[in-house]
This record gives C-alpha cells, sequence and structure tokens, in this order.
C-alpha cells in the first residue's frame, strides 16, 4: 500500500493556499471571515459554497460537500487520495518518499498508460483498409469520420497479436497489459477485443480507465464485450460518453442517462451532449453519486418495455436518497434512442427527451393502472410505492409525493405515511441505511452539542482532559455528538482543534482500509458547518460561560429524563421498591461523577 508520510501531508497543509487552489476554478468573493463562491459541485445561482482560510477547509451549504485541499482535489479532478496528495505535493515542490510512490498509485499509473496505448493503436487501426467493414458497419449505424474523432472510436486488428507488439515495443509487460483487461491468454497473449470496434470509456478527464467492444456482424457471439475490471476500472462507478458530458451538464444543470454506446452517441448526433451511458450495468450508489456532484437533475432514458420500467425503479433507488430530481421517459416499446434518432430525426429525438416526466408520477401511475379498487390492491399498490417515496430526502417533497398517492389510490394520507414508516423499519438492512431519517421533533440536546462544539472550537481548554464518554452521553447519538467526540478528543489531545487535520486523518484511514469510512462522514460534516459558521471567535469568555451553561442544561436534561423513567416504572409496576432506590442512587451516582469530568471555569484555564 501506498501511505503518503504523515509528515508530507502535514507540510502540504501546512504549505498550501486553500483560497488560491480553490480560486483556479471557483470564482471567490471575502465575505466575513470566509470567502464565498458558486459551488463546483452542483449547480446554483447564489453562492453557498464557503472556504474558511484559517482552518484551511471548504464546505458547500447547498450539497453538503466539503474538506481539505486534498479532498478538494480528490473531488473536483476525480483523483485517488495519494494521487490528489502527490499532484499537491509536487506543485509546491514537497519531496514525497520515492519508495512510497512505487505502490498501488504507481500501478495505477502504468494501467492508465497501457491503456493509452491500446487507445492510440485502435484510434489508428480505425483509419486503414483493414477497418472497411467496420467503418461500413458505423456508416450505417450513422457515425462518420466526425463522430469516430471526437468519441475516439476505434478498431482492434483481427489478428490479435497486434497489442501485444505494441506493448511490447513501448516496454509494457503483456503480465500488466493482461493486468489492465486488455489481453487475454490461452496458450500465448491475445488482444481481448479483437476484430471488434472499441469505445474507450474514460473518467471525467478524459483518461481511459478499460474499453467496449463491438462485433462487427451479429452473429458472433456476445455482441458486446467490455475489458474486465481492474484496479482503474470500476463498472460500478463509470460512465461511457462522461468527460464530453460534463460541460454540458453545468450548462443544461441536468444529466441524461441512456444504456448504452450507440445510445450515448445518438444523443450526442441530436445536440442532447449531456448524456452518459451506464456499461453493461444498472446505476448503483456510486453512479448517483457521481451525478449527484455535477447536477440535481437527471432525466433517464429508457425502452418502455417491461425491462425498461423496472429499470426506472431501480434507478430511483439508488438516485433519490441521493436528493436527485429523476425525470424520466419511457420510449415506444423496443426501441432506443438510436432507433429513434433514424426514425425521427434529430428534432424527433430532442422532443422525447424534453417531453420528461418526473419518474415518481410515472412510476405511481403504473401501479395504479394495473388495478387499485380491492382494499388488497390499494395495500399492494401502497406497500410497492412506500419504500420509494421514503428514498426522498427532502421532507416538502416527500410529504407532497404521500398526498399524491392517497389521492391516486384512494386511500387516507395517514395510512400511506404509516406504510412509509413500516417500510422504513422493515426494509433490508442496507436499504435502511440508506433512507433518510424518519421525520421527528428535532431533539433540542443535539443544537446543544454543537454550541459545546462551538466552544471548544474556540477554547480548546474546555475539553478538559476527558473522560469525554460522560459529556457525550449526554447527547442522542448522531452527527453533532459524533463532531463533538472529534473536537474534543482533538482537542485534549492537541491542545488545538485542527479541522483540517481531522479530516486528512480519517481520509487517509479511508485510503488505508479501503475506504469504510462513510459512517464517520456526517460528523465531519457537522464539525466543518460548526466551524464554518465560526460563532464565539475572537469570544473566548463568551465561549465558556456558553460551554458551562449549556452542560448544565444537559444535566438537568438527562436527571429529569431518569426521574421520567422512573416514575413511569412506579406507575406501571415494573419497577420494584428495591430497584427504583437503586435506579435513584446511581442517578446520584453518575451526576457525581460526571461533574468531576466536566471541568469548572475556575480550572478550565489548565489542560
Ligand atoms: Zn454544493
Amino acid at each position: 500500500m501506498a501511505r503518503i508520510p504523515e509528515e508530507t501531508l502535514h507540510t502540504i497543509r501546512d504549505r498550501v493556499d486553500l483560497v488560491d487552489l480553490i480560486g483556479r476554478h471557483v470564482q471567490l468573493k471575502k465575505s466575513g471571515r470566509n470567502f464565498v463562491g458558486l459551488c463546483p459541485f452542483h449547480s446554483e445561482k447564489t453562492p453557498s459554497f464557503n472556504v474558511n482560510v484559517e482552518r484551511q477547509i471548504f464546505h458547500c451549504f447547498g450539497c453538503g460537500e466539503g474538506g481539505n485541499a486534498i479532498t478538494f482535489l480528490m473531488k473536483h479532478e476525480n483523483l485517488t487520495f495519494p494521487e490528489a496528495a502527490r499532484t499537491l505535493a509536487r506543485e509546491l515542490g514537497i519531496e514525497v518518499p520515492e519508495n512510497e510512490v512505487s505502490g498501488e498509485a504507481g500501478l495505477g499509473e502504468r494501467l492508465r498508460g497501457a491503456n493509452l496505448t491500446a487507445q492510440a493503436l485502435y484510434a489508428e487501426a480505425i483509419t486503414r483498409p483493414q477497418a472497411e467493414p467496420a467503418r461500413e458497419y458505423l456508416a450505417r449505424r450513422g457515425l462518420g469520420a466526425d463522430e469516430i474523432e471526437r468519441f475516439g472510436i476505434g478498431f482492434a486488428p483481427a489478428s490479435g497479436r497486434a497489442l501485444l507488439g505494441r506493448l511490447e515495443r513501448e516496454g509494457v509487460p503483456a503480465s500488466l497489459g493482461q493486468q489492465a483487461g486488455l489481453l487475454g491468454r490461452r496458450d500465448h497473449h491475445f488482444d481481448m477485443l479483437r476484430g471488434r470496434i472499441t469505445f474507450p470509456i474514460q473518467d471525467a478527464r478524459g483518461q481511459v480507465l478499460g474499453f467496449g467492444g463491438r462485433t462487427l456482424s451479429d452473429e458472433t457471439k456476445p455482441k458486446y464485450l467490455n475489458t474486465p475490471e481492474s484496479p482503474i476500472y470500476k463498472k460500478r462507478e463509470v460512465f461511457y460518453g462522461l468527460h464530453l458530458a460534463v460541460p454540458a451538464m453545468r450548462r443544461a444543470e441536468r444529466a441524461v442517462v441512456v444504456e448504452g454506446y450507440f445510445d450515448r452517441l445518438a444523443m450526442h448526433r441530436a445536440g442532447v451532449e449531456e448524456a452518459v451511458a451506464t456499461c453493461g450495468t444498472a446505476l448503483t450508489a456510486e453512479h448517483a453519486r457521481a451525478l449527484r456532484r455535477r447536477t440535481r437533475r437527471v432525466v433517464l432514458v429508457f425502452d418502455g418495455d417491461e425491462a425498461g420500467q423496472k429499470a426506472v425503479e431501480s434507478s430511483l433507488q439508488v438516485l433519490l436518497p441521493e436528493g436527485l430530481r429523476v425525470e424520466s421517459v419511457l420510449l415506444p416499446s423496443g426501441q432506443d434512442p438510436d432507433d429513434l434518432l433514424v426514425a425521427e430525426g434529430a428534432e424527433g429525438l430532442r422532443a422525447r427527451v424534453e417531453s420528461a416526466e418526473p419518474a415518481l408520477d410515472l412510476v405511481i401511475r403504473r401501479v395504479v393502472t394495473r388495478g387499485c379498487n380491492t382494499p388488497w390492491e390499494k395495500s399492494d399498490a401502497v406497500a410497492a410505492l412506500a419504500p420509494l417515496i421514503g428514498r426522498v430526502p427532502e421532507a416538502v417533497e416527500r410529504s407532497e409525493l404521500v398526498r399524491r398517492l392517497a389521492l391516486a389510490v384512494d386511500v387516507e394520507a395517514s395510512a400511506v405515511e404509516q406504510a412509509l414508516y413500516n417500510a422504513r423499519r422493515g426494509g433490508e438492512p442496507e436499504a435502511r441505511e440508506a433512507m433518510p431519517e424518519p421525520p421527528r421533533r428535532a431533539d433540542p440536546r443535539e443544537h446543544w452539542a454543537r454550541d459545546l462544539l462551538a466552544a471548544v472550537l474556540v477554547e480548546p481548554s474546555l475539553a478538559g482532559t476527558g473522560p469525554h464518554e460522560a459529556l457525550c452521553s449526554l447527547v442522542p447519538a448522531s452527527p453533532a455528538r459524533g463532531a463533538l467526540a472529534l473536537a474534543l478528543a482533538e482537542a485534549a489531545h492537541a491542545g488545538v482543534v485542527d479541522v483540517a487535520a481531522i479530516e486528512a486523518e480519517a481520509e487517509a484511514e479511508a485510503e488505508a482500509s479501503g475506504a469504510a469510512a462513510e459512517s464517520n462522514a456526517a460528523a465531519l460534516t457537522v464539525l466543518r458547518m460548526v466551524a464554518l459558521e465560526g460563532r464565539f471567535a475572537d469570544a473566548p469568555e463568551q465561549a465558556r460561560r456558553a460551554f458551562h451553561d449549556v452542560v448544565s442544561r444537559l444535566e438537568d436534561a438527562s436527571d429529569r429524563e431518569a426521574r421520567r423513567q422512573r416514575r413511569r416504572g412506579w406507575e406501571d409496576h415494573s419497577l420494584s421498591d428495591a430497584e427504583l432506590l437503586a435506579e435513584a442512587q446511581q442517578g446520584v451516582e453518575r451526576r457525581r461523577r460526571r461533574s468531576k469530568h466536566v471541568q469548572r471555569p475556575q480550572s478550565g484555564a489548565a489542560h
């Protein structure tokens, strides 16, 4: 594993000028203690993207993206953590020890190099006489020299030996070509895509990650063959045509999703440049996040047959939790955009895309038209749709959908609400995780935790020496509590809360352990937001007073809760007198212990 040494990360954080770095991509204006601009990760008209110089962090109050210099590069340029760290180090003239470079990230670069060689060979081959049938096939599908060049469409020579030879000449070992998925091996190595038309699958920056290959005749099976997954090619997260679509997505403020290479090309010919295609997989949560970083609105253009309608539903399951607004167009059954372009022309295809409707409306209509008269049918219809509606994270939008579904099925809205609630509790574990928080009254203690956090950020000595569990246990489990725990630990340990450092550490840990730090993300977001709000800045005395005030309020709330529970136990006889007495004594004990751990103002200066 290539780990960037901790000191190197520290030097990067020390030297980098976040406003300068982000300012190259976003126009920033000074506003109070922060700089603000239009967020590069979602489309917006009023700036909610904040950069804080002192803390070297950024955060968007619109879409929630945020982090430090390294994470900005990762997200903006689609780099891995070590790649982003090394890019910054190079720019700042910081040396990264050599042996650290030649690990996993080095492999990624070499795989990309092999792909580049393959792409050059394929693009060259399609212009040669031997590729005449390939060019004829493309011409029959309406694709000429322009599209071939713009999309880098190529041809893998049928002999199957050309790529091997080219890689060898460039000093790329066959084993690496095999690892990139370009070469297969029986008794000797051969080109996986030999005799096929090739489509380079590229990341947002245009780097080739893998290839799709189409046979020239429908008799050869399989019709489409993709290079297999490799350390750089993950089907769950790539889109075909993404790098050409990104600028158009920003302009059009939407992304259009289609299902195949030729469909993506048809969209280009119809002037719908903001289209991307999945490469032989259904949409995944990773795809959804990649779209959400660039736009809020997604238009699905699928075949109108049974499979296409199901695909709309399963796409909604991954797109909705990301807060995407999803519309869909169902094409006449059995037809894809490529066919329609031929039948109806560019104008016709474009009009179809523009006729997109909210996808959930479409799904509701489909379920209702299957029959919704008997109590059983109504119950089935609501049960089928509740899990989808439950995934809409915005409360207003969700309640409007509940109203519409209730109207369509002709039941009380409260019955739909109940079904939504049940779907949330009963869903399969991984689906439940993706569900938005159930609607509940915000617990004031979570706000108080943010107050404590704001105070500790300004006056780290308030953290005392811990243990902090006692203080944190006064707040219900929530991202705010997680953020408070992080800040208290950092303050006690380092004497100061360096938010950018906490982030970088979490990032590096995620990288080393194979990206398992998602659970921490919500806490980090709260930490960042509170740091950017900058309450109590320049007023440490006020921070101190607020801290102690909130701690005693939390203690009182916790005691009230305990008394309430005791009373309840006494009323319903679930607790015996002896148990009640023991409970009450434990409460007193807890309180005494707590007041020892949380330091009072007079001792607050020491730590
Ligand atoms: Zn944003």
